[in-house]
């Protein structure tokens, strides 16, 4: 299908983006890579009057270090995350995690911002945003705000951004020493949307985990951390006892959707052995025996 007739906008500055998404009043829509946004106009589920176009406006695509945080441009493209040597070094975990977004031609086109607005439950980057206790830089008319990643997934396809509001910046505190990491997704096929997904990461200390951040997707309308297994893991080694407790916590805290893809039961039971994965790849890269 084509998409319905549209005005198209090419915006110049992040003002004149969001003053042309204001004078729309709700009938615009940005467009940034595409990559989920055109499969919509072209079913018609989506039917904007005016595209605005950020593509052109300068400065929004960068990789910046500072001493605890690492900040990404919005329009940075996923395949610029996935090969970046600073991401490698203090965020490695979303590095590895782009390589399981679509594929190469879509990581070229796609940006975190237009994933992180897209707000899609089964996408990898609102999960690791949520992980890593990421916070959006938002612009508007009424100026600027910050929001929280925990606070900005509302539900599927549904993110805290008002009609002119405009996601510019996204930033990522440093992961602290002594960090393991893991991921670990199910696909039908590589490429695929995940039919669910695992993430976590360890801090160590003294032989036992100081820190534990847990998080998951394709369960439901949005990512969400795993509240009860991260406190089941604090200040205690990853033991096979302890591995167990936590893919039972890890279950038990879950109520998974069925689809025509997988059902409630089926993602419930992935959802027990990704995280025993995942955990078990992190406590092994605190201690720098991951293979
Ligand atoms: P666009 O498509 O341009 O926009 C998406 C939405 O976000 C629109 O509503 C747009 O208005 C809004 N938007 C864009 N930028 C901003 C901004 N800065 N501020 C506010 N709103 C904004 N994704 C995955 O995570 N995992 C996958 O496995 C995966 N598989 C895919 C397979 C296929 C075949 C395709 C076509 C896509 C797949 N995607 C997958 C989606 C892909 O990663 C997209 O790139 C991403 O979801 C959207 O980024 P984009 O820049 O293309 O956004």
């Amino acid at each position: 299908m084509k998409p319905a007739a549209f005005d198209y906008i090419v915006a110049d500055s992040v003002d004149a983006a969001v003053a042309a998404l204001a004078a729309a009043g709700g009938e615009a829509k940005i467009i940034a890579g595409g990559q989920s946004l055109v499969p919509m106009l072209n079913f018609r589920l989506l039917r904007p009057a005016i595209l605005v176009d950020i593509n052109r406006i300068p400065g929004l695509a960068f990789i910046e270090e500072s001493e605890h945080a690492i900040t990404i441009g919005a329009l940075t493209r996923h395949h610029r995350i996935e090969t970046s040597p600073v991401i490698a070094s203090h965020l490695p975990v979303l590095g590895f995690a782009m390589t399981h977004v679509a594929h190469l031609a879509i990581r070229n086109r796609g940006t975190i911002g237009g994933s992180l607005s897209h707000a899609d439950p089964a996408a990898e980057l609102p999960m690791l945003a949520l992980l890593l206790d990421a916070e959006l830089e938002i612009m508007s008319t009424s100026g600027r705000r910050t929001v929280a990643a925990r606070d900005f997934f509302l539900g599927a396809l549904t993110a805290d951004l008002a009609d002119d509001d405009i996601v510019t910046r996204i930033t990522f505190p440093k992961l602290p020493p002594k960090t393991g990491w893991g991921f670990e997704e199910v696909a039908r096929r590589g490429g695929d949307i995940a039919l669910a997904a695992v993430a976590a990461t360890l801090t160590v200390a003294d032989a036992a985990i100081a820190q534990a951040r847990v998080a998951m997707m394709g369960l439901g309308d949005t990512p969400k951390r795993a509240a009860e297994v991260e406190a089941l893991l604090l200040g205690r080694a990853l033991e096979p006892e302890l591995i167990d407790a936590a893919t039972s916590a890890a279950r038990a805290g879950v109520e998974p959707h069925s689809d025509l893809h997988a059902s409630s039961d089926y993602r419930r039971h992935l959802i027990g052995v990704l995280t025993a994965r995942t955990l078990t790849a992190a406590w092994r890269r605190a201690h720098g025996t991951h293979a």
